[in-house]
Order: C-alpha cells, then sequence, then structure tokens
C-alpha cells in the first residue's frame, strides 16, 4: 500500500504542482504523541508527501486553537488536518468536531463525518485506525456478509466506528464493553472478533473460536514491550487471522492517514 500510495501521490505532485499536505495540531505534546507525529512525518516524507506540525502549549486557549484551524481550513497547501488528542481538559473536542473542515478531516471526527459514517451515506472520511482494520479484512478477502462480528471496546476512535463499518459490510454486529455480562461466551461466537480495549493480553485463546479472524488494535507498553490486547502466543493456536502488534493495525492507521489526504487532495484539485 505504502508504494501505491507513493506512486498515487507523485501523479498528484506532478499534476497539481505542489504535494498532498497534511498538518498535524500538536497540544501539550507527550512523549507517546510525540513519537506517533514523528511516525506519520516519516511515512508521509517517504511517500513523497507534505507534513507539517503545529504545535500549542498546554495552556493555549480556545481562541488559539479555533484560530489556528480556521488558518489550516482556508490553508489551500493544505489537504488534510488532523488534530492530536486527548485535548487538555480545557479544550472540548467539540471545539474541533465542530469547527474543522469535514472536507479536511482525514481522521473521520467531524460531526458531519461521524454522522455520514453513521448513516451509511458514503462520501465520508472514517477514523484511520477503524478503516484500517477494515483495509486489512478487505485485502485478505476475508468474508464479511452474514459473518458474527464481535468487538471489546466502543470508543469514538476505534470500537464505535469499526462496528459501524463491519456493520455496512453486513456483519452481524456485537458491541461489547467494560459492562459486559458473560464477555467471554459473546466472544467466542465471533467469526470476526476485534479488540479495542488497551489491556494488555486481556483477549486469551478460551475467548477465541477456532478458526476466527482476530484484528487486534491494542497498543500497550509493558516495560519496554509494546503488547496487543490479544494474548498472541495462545490466540494464534485457535484463530485462523490474527493481526500482529507491533506490525499489524499500527501501521495500517498511517497508511490510512496517507491514503485520506491523498483523497482529500484529489478532491480539491
Ligand atoms: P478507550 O479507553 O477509549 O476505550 C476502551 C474500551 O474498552 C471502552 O469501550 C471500554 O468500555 C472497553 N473496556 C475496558 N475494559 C474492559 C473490560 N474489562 N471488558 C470489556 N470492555 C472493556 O480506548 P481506545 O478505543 O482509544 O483504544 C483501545 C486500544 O487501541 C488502546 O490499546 C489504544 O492504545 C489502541 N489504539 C490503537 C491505535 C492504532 O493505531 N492501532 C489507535 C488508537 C488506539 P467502556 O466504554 O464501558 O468504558
Amino acid at each position: 500500500m505504502r508504494r501505491e500510495i507513493a506512486e498515487r501521490a507523485a501523479a498528484f505532485s506532478a499534476q497539481a504542482g505542489r504535494q498532498a499536505t497534511i498538518a498535524v495540531v500538536q497540544v501539550a505534546a507527550d512523549p507517546s504523541s510525540v513519537a506517533y507525529v514523528r511516525q506519520i512525518e516519516k511515512s508521509f516524507v517517504g511517500a513523497g508527501m507534505g507534513f507539517g506540525l503545529h504545535s500549542l502549549p498546554e495552556a493555549c486557549t480556545a481562541d488559539e486553537l479555533t484560530g489556528l484551524i480556521r488558518q489550516l481550513n482556508a490553508d489551500v497547501g493544505v489537504d488534510g488536518v488532523i488534530v492530536q488528542m486527548p485535548l487538555p481538559k480545557h479544550l472540548p473536542q467539540s471545539l474541533v468536531a465542530d469547527l474543522l473542515d469535514p472536507a479536511k478531516d482525514v481522521d473521520g471526527i467531524t460531526s458531519l463525518n461521524t454522522g455520514r459514517l453513521m448513516q451509511g451515506l458514503g462520501d465520508y472520511f472514517a477514523p484511520a485506525t477503524p478503516a484500517g482494520g477494515m483495509e486489512l479484512l478487505r485485502r485478505y478477502q476475508i468474508p464479511l456478509r452474514g459473518k458474527r462480528a464481535v468487538l471489546v471496546g466502543r470508543s469514538n476512535v476505534v470500537g464505535r466506528p469499526m462496528a459501524l463499518l463491519l456493520l455496512h459490510q453486513n456483519a452481524t454486529v456485537t458491541i461489547c464493553h467494560s459492562h459486559t455480562a458473560e464477555l467471554s461466551e459473546l466472544t467466542r461466537q465471533a467469526d470476526v472478533l476485534v479488540a479495542a480495549i488497551g489491556k494488555a493480553g486481556m483477549i486469551t485463546a478460551d475467548m477465541v473460536k477456532p478458526g476466527a479472524v482476530v484484528i487486534d488494535f491494542g497498543v500497550n507498553m509493558v516495560g519496554d514491550r509494546m503488547l496487543g490486547d490479544v494474548e498472541s502466543e495462545g490466540v494464534a493456536q485457535v484463530a485462523g487471522y490474527l493481526t500482529p502488534v507491533p506490525g499489524g493495525t499500527g501501521p495500517m492507521t498511517n497508511v490510512m492517514l496517507m491514503l485520506n489526504t491523498l483523497m482529500a487532495a484529489e478532491r480539491l484539485l
């Protein structure tokens, strides 16, 4: 996919006379956010795409943040904008969700894009992480129609949009969360099991139906090791497919951000 994107980015640059470009807004950089942004920069630059970082201090005001978003909305050299979450407590996420231009919302957080995704209207940007999970399922030709998909996790960035994307592919979808009773009974029914929990190794082999396709979105640092939400050694013995951590859904998020930024750029052109 990186190769495909690099070719498409070169074609865009030749036609437009500029690179398809993402702007990353970062308020109060913490170390994990800095590392993530560095990866985005490396991916974009590596694919011949543009990258700009706009940092604001933790104490910045709502006016400063909205001023920056308005400036990026108006900038014809910027095709995609993402705002690193979470924002400090005094800056509600709705500031961005309601103000960012949906045509530049390449991580699918605006009210318009989330609404269109909810209603299955098409022509929307889905959040990059679940979109990457869906792209893996598509590229590995995993059948979804009529299949039982079970998600553990219902956040707005991963679990919930992934559930909608699976529903749009006619899977029969069950969403589990921290109040779900008899979790293992539900996960064992899954043809496609999705973990987006944030708890290292929580999904164990006894929770997985033999042959199931398991998508692990978890990124948990335990000491210096990155572990998924799935206990991979055991589950790999039972599952038909299992995304690795690191190296599975994580890199796909970057790839989808590049793809969405290119789509935004091509549309603007
Ligand atoms: P959140 O903390 O926002 O959501 C976690 C979800 O898991 C919640 O819905 C919560 O339920 C549910 N949950 C927590 N504990 C349990 C439990 N014991 N049983 C059942 N459900 C439970 O996390 P995110 O969705 O933002 O992230 C999930 C994971 O994905 C994290 O490891 C994160 O680092 C990773 N991630 C990976 C990305 C990637 O690029 N691959 C990008 C973004 C995140 P409830 O709603 O009831 O609280």
